[in-house]
C-alpha cells in the first residue's frame, strides 16, 4: 500500500492577457495532468460559425446546428496541445486576432455555453486537471478542489497579447490590441451568463510584477499542501 497524491481539479479562470495559458500549461505538465484551454473551445465555435456559410455567424438556429453536432477533441503533438474540432485541426485559425471578438460574442450565448459547459465537464470527470478559462471556478467546476483568479494591470496585458500575435507574424496596432482586448473583457465581465469574475473561493493571484516561473512557484506551493492534504491509500487491496 502507498499514499499518493489525489488527482486534483485544479482551475485558473482570468482575463485575456493574465498568463492563464502559459501558467497552466506548465502546471499541467509538472504535475502530470490533462490541460483543457476552455477559451480554445469557444474560438472553435467561432471559426465554425464564420466559416458555416452562414451571412449572420451569431444566428441563433446556426448556433445551435452547430453544437448538436460538435465534436471537440485535444490531442498532443509534439508536446503541445492540438485542437480537432469535428476531426480538423484549427489551432492556428482559432487564433488570428479577428476570431477574439467573435469568441467572445459566441461565448454569451446560452446554447453555446450549455454545451461547451457539458464538454469541458466530461473532460475534467476524473480530475488530475488543469483546466483554465473564465467561468472553470464559478460555474463549470464549483466544487473544483483548487481554483485560482489570475489577473495582471490592462496595460501589461494587452502587451503580452501583442507581442504573442507579433510573434506569430499577425500584423496588428498595439493600440488596436488594447482597445479590442478591453473590449472584449467588457463583454466578458459583463455579460449575464457566466460571467468572468473570481470565485468566491478563489486564490487571486496578481501576475503584473510577476515572473512566469514566480506564478507556476507560488501555485504549485498551493496545490501541495492541497495535494497532501487529500492523499488516497493505493495498493492491491483496491
Ligand atoms: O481564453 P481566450 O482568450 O482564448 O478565450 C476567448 C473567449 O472565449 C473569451 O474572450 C471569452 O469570451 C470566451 N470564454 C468564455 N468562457 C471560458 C473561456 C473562454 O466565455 N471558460
Amino acid at each position: 500500500m502507498t499514499l499518493e497524491p489525489r488527482r486534483l481539479v485544479i482551475t485558473i479562470d482570468g482575463p485575456a492577457g493574465s498568463g492563464k495559458s502559459t501558467v497552466s500549461k506548465i502546471l499541467a505538465k509538472r504535475l502530470g495532468y490533462i490541460y483543457v484551454d476552455t477559451g480554445a473551445m469557444y474560438r472553435a465555435v467561432a471559426v465554425l460559425a464564420r466559416d458555416s456559410g452562414e451571412p449572420n455567424p451569431l444566428d441563433e438556429p446556426l448556433l445551435e446546428a452547430i453544437c448538436s453536432e460538435l465534436d471537440l477533441r485535444f490531442v498532443s503533438k509534439n508536446g503541445e496541445p492540438r485542437l480537432l474540432a469535428n476531426g480538423r485541426d484549427g489551432t492556428e485559425e482559432i487564433r488570428k486576432p479577428e476570431i477574439s471578438s467573435l469568441a467572445s460574442a459566441v461565448s454569451a450565448r446560452e446554447v453555446v455555453r450549455e454545451r461547451l459547459s457539458d464538454i469541458q465537464r466530461s473532460m475534467g470527470a476524473a480530475g488530475g486537471v488543469v483546466l483554465e478559462g473564465r467561468d472553470m471556478g464559478t460555474v463549470v467546476f464549483p466544487d473544483a478542489d483548487i481554483k485560482f483568479f489570475l489577473d495582471a494591470g490592462p496595460d501589461i496585458r494587452s502587451q503580452r497579447r501583442y507581442l504573442e500575435l507579433e510573434a506569430k507574424g499577425e500584423k496588428v496596432a498595439p493600440a488596436e490590441v488594447h482597445q479590442q482586448m478591453l473590449e472584449r473583457d467588457r463583454n466578458d465581465r459583463n455579460r449575464p451568463l457566466a460571467p468572468l469574475k473570481a470565485a468566491a473561493d478563489a486564490i487571486v493571484v496578481d501576475s503584473s510584477n510577476l515572473k512566469i516561473e514566480e506564478v507556476v512557484q507560488l501555485m504549485l506551493d498551493h496545490i501541495g499542501a492541497k495535494r497532501e492534504a487529500h492523499s488516497v491509500m493505493v495498493g492491491e487491496n483496491d
